[in-house]
């Protein structure tokens, strides 16, 4: 998978996403238990919320996503409101946030902000006429955002994941200052790029880059830096003093595969619990409302005897045509991705045009080292030869858009004027909402894993109707529409009505809905041979839809950061989230980092989109080197990540005492009357039947 950035979202929103593996925070306790809300953005292009709401979450926040902004009373239980990229504030919306700010409230808006509401942009955030420049760097102002940083002069990374810089830079939001507005940054031409200020009792930031998306930056250290600076400038006193309101809710992790049997107090059985999985973690929430400043409780959580398993899954993804490598020996493969210590390989198998890198259809376009010339059959051979090494194999599909066409030259794609959407080679593209145009994608699926041992299935990245590449407005599309607008009690308005496919509204909701109609079919065909289905997706909130829809979803996280997969694992329940990382390009020791951030957030699987540079499976030394020793040490790393996640929820809480066993788990929980500085207080033994990590028999590099 390789998404392509594009499409202008609004005139100034062409996408910058975040990255980052950096943990330099001045001080981790100092913002543990504060409340933010994390507003949703009104574009499609949701990555800013990911960005900031891993941000906060990873600083010990509690953070809520979504909540409406229009009633100041809901505000004013938040320290801090993170409007990011919400460009459109309804009036109520902007009086409630104005009053919030006013009465003591902290707002941070992202890359612009409200860009679109010149109101509040003048009355609280002290800022007028914001614009679209393009920048290869920028110079921080003396100030609140710049302290503690020497070098001024911030240069913008060429590489950001799967993306390069264009000639002219990126693009960033600059603005004019107004009054007592306090300028944080300039670009090359003297252009303001954010702006502090103060409205009442409290205070605000917009800014025309993201600290929290610090992949931008050549030194991306940087990043958290500012972000703390502007943190602390905008909770003021809260730093110190810490949450006004405590929440008398904790949370205890157990590992993911846990089913709890029953939770105790102080001997006594706990009726009012929730469960629920995040990721690699099963998190028990429960009130400790009866546990009062200075006073202990026991708390005892059984579980079923935990099978040994272990916690985090490595791959590695394998894109278009690296397989070919592999046509000489596919032992040779496996070897090499066994002594990554990768556990799943997942390689693509068909591009959408109808190349095909194993035996599939008859229709496709055989490659000719993996298909034609190769003695037996390529595909089988990889899959004995990776199970025999404990690697799993999930085949990746491209739906072909040439076929359809060719079988039904009528289930094309149409643009809002009616004309015929084609891809840079000419061709028009099928449309896959119309079940003609699906057909011959669904057998392929049916062909390939029925004629093969996979372990599961994945779409790679032309399935999602939501998505750009699928912006249909044909007559079957049009049609569907018009039924799910009379469904839904909706005004049906025609494809010259439709705007921006980024805009989220009735028809992105009817398309969504229609993506999952097509994922609940591919997932019936693999089912049936029981095997898993996922499909790829960008790490937004947007994607969750799809999590009850497949078994699993890829998550690619090339341009952001790891963290920002915290809001994703949120929403995913028990589908499983493969977060992947990119090794091109990426620093050898950045690539560790961010497999340590991944793990950090909740994932329980990590990996690595590779291609050598000659074309094949192989990276380079360094590369391969740096994914070798983050694969070995994923159980743990995990195990740290479990610690620190064996207790959040309300600050004043810490473990004074405990275990952690096969079937039950014991702490003493202390109310400590005041923000703790260590959740972890004394000893506390974990013994969980795992599977070691294979740390011991990392081969010699060459
Ligand atoms: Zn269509």
């Amino acid at each position: 998978m390789w998404r392509l950035a594009l499409l202008p979202v609004l005139l100034m929103l062409v996408l910058i996403p975040v990255w980052g593996a950096q943990s330099v925070h001045a001080d981790k306790a100092s913002f543990l238990g504060l409340r933010a809300l994390v507003a949703q953005p009104d574009v499609v292009w949701w990555e800013w919320d990911v960005a900031i709401y891993g941000a906060l979450e990873e600083r010990g926040f509690e953070v809520t996503y979504g909540d409406p902004l229009d009633q100041a009373s809901a505000l004013s239980q938040y320290d801090l409101v993170a409007l990011n990229t919400r460009r459109r504030l309804t009036d109520a919306e902007a009086a409630a946030l104005a009053s919030y700010v006013a009465q003591g409230g902290a707002l941070y808006a992202s890359w612009g902000g409200p860009m679109e509401t010149s109101g509040f942009l003048r009355d609280v955030l002290r800022a007028a006429n914001p614009r679209s420049v393009y920048i290869r760097g920028m110079t921080l102002l003396d100030g609140p955002l710049a302290n503690g940083i020497g070098p001024r002069e911030i240069a913008f990374a060429e590489h950001v994941g799967h993306q390069d810089m264009r000639d002219k830079g990126w693009e960033m939001v600059a603005m004019d200052v107004l009054g007592d507005g306090l300028p944080v940054a300039k670009d090359p031409s003297g252009n303001v790029l954010g702006v502090l200020s103060e409205h009442g009792e409290g205070r605000a930031a917009v800014l025309g880059f993201g600290p929290e998306q610090e992949k931008y930056l050549v030194r991306p250290e940087l990043g958290p830096l500012m972000l703390d600076n502007l943190l602390t400038w905008l909770l003021g006193e809260k730093v110190k003093t810490g949450p006004s309101v405590w929440s008398k809710q904790v949370s205890i992790g157990l590992p993911a595969r846990a089913e709890i049997t029953g939770v105790e107090m102080n001997g006594r059985a706990v009726r009012d619990y929730r469960v629920r999985r995040v990721g690699s973690v099963r998190e028990v929430e429960l009130s400790v409302s009866q546990i009062g400043p200075g006073q202990e409780a026991d708390l005892r959580i059984s579980y079923r005897p935990l099978r040994e398993a272990r916690n985090i899954e490595t791959m590695i993804h394998l894109p278009w045509g690296t397989l070919r490598a592999a046509a000489d020996s596919p032992a040779r493969l496996a070897d090499y991705l066994k002594s990554l210590h990768a556990t799943v390989v997942q390689p693509l198998l068909r591009g959408g045009n109808g190349q095909a890198w194993y035996r599939g259809m008859p229709e496709d376009k055989p490659d000719g080292r993996t298909v034609t010339q190769y003695q037996g059959n390529f595909l089988s051979d990889l899959i004995r030869e990776c199970h025999s090494r404990g690697i799993r194999v999930i085949g990746g599909i491209y739906f072909d858009s040439t076929t359809p066409v060719r079988q039904h030259p009528d289930v094309v794609q149409l643009d809002a004027n009616g004309q015929v959407r084609r891809d840079e080679y000419g061709s028009p593209y099928a449309c896959f909402n119309n079940p003609q145009g699906q057909e011959y994608n669904l057998a392929t699926i049916a062909q390939l894993v029925t004629s093969y041992d996979l372990d599961g299935l994945i779409l790679d990245d032309n399935y999602e109707l939501d998505w750009y590449v699928n912006n249909c407005f044909c007559q079957y599309c049009e049609e569907r529409y018009r039924r799910y607008c009379e469904a839904h009690g909706i005004a049906y308005t025609d494809p010259t009505q439709a705007g921006d496919y980024s805009r989220p509204g009735p028809r992105h909701q009817y398309r969504r809905e229609a993506t999952r109609n097509l994922a609940a079919k591919v997932r019936a065909i693999t089912q049936a041979h029981g095997k898993r289905a996922g499909g790829w997706v960008s790490v937004t909130t947007d994607a969750t839809h799809l999590a009850g829809a497949f078994d699993f979803l890829g998550g690619m996280e090339y341009t952001s950061s790891p963290r920002s997969a915290r809001l994703v694992l949120e929403r995913m329940g028990e589908c499983d989230l493969l977060a992947l990382l990119w090794a091109p390009h990426a620093d050898p020791a950045a690539m560790q980092r961010e497999v340590q951030e991944a793990i950090h957030s909740g994932c329980a699987a990590v990996g690595f989109w590779v291609m050598g540079e000659d074309g094949g499976y192989q990276l380079d030394g360094e590369r391969t080197e740096a994914v070798r020793r983050a694969f070995a040490s994923v159980e743990e790393e995990w195990l740290a990540f479990y610690r620190e996640r064996l207790l959040s929820g309300d600050a004043r809480f810490a473990v004074t005492a405990g275990s952690v066993g096969r079937d039950r788990l014991r702490l003493r929980l202390r109310n400590t009357g005041a923000r703790v500085s260590r959740r972890i207080a004394g000893e506390v033994s974990v013994d969980l039947p795992r599977v070691r990590g294979p740390a011991v028999d990392i081969p010699t590099a060459r």
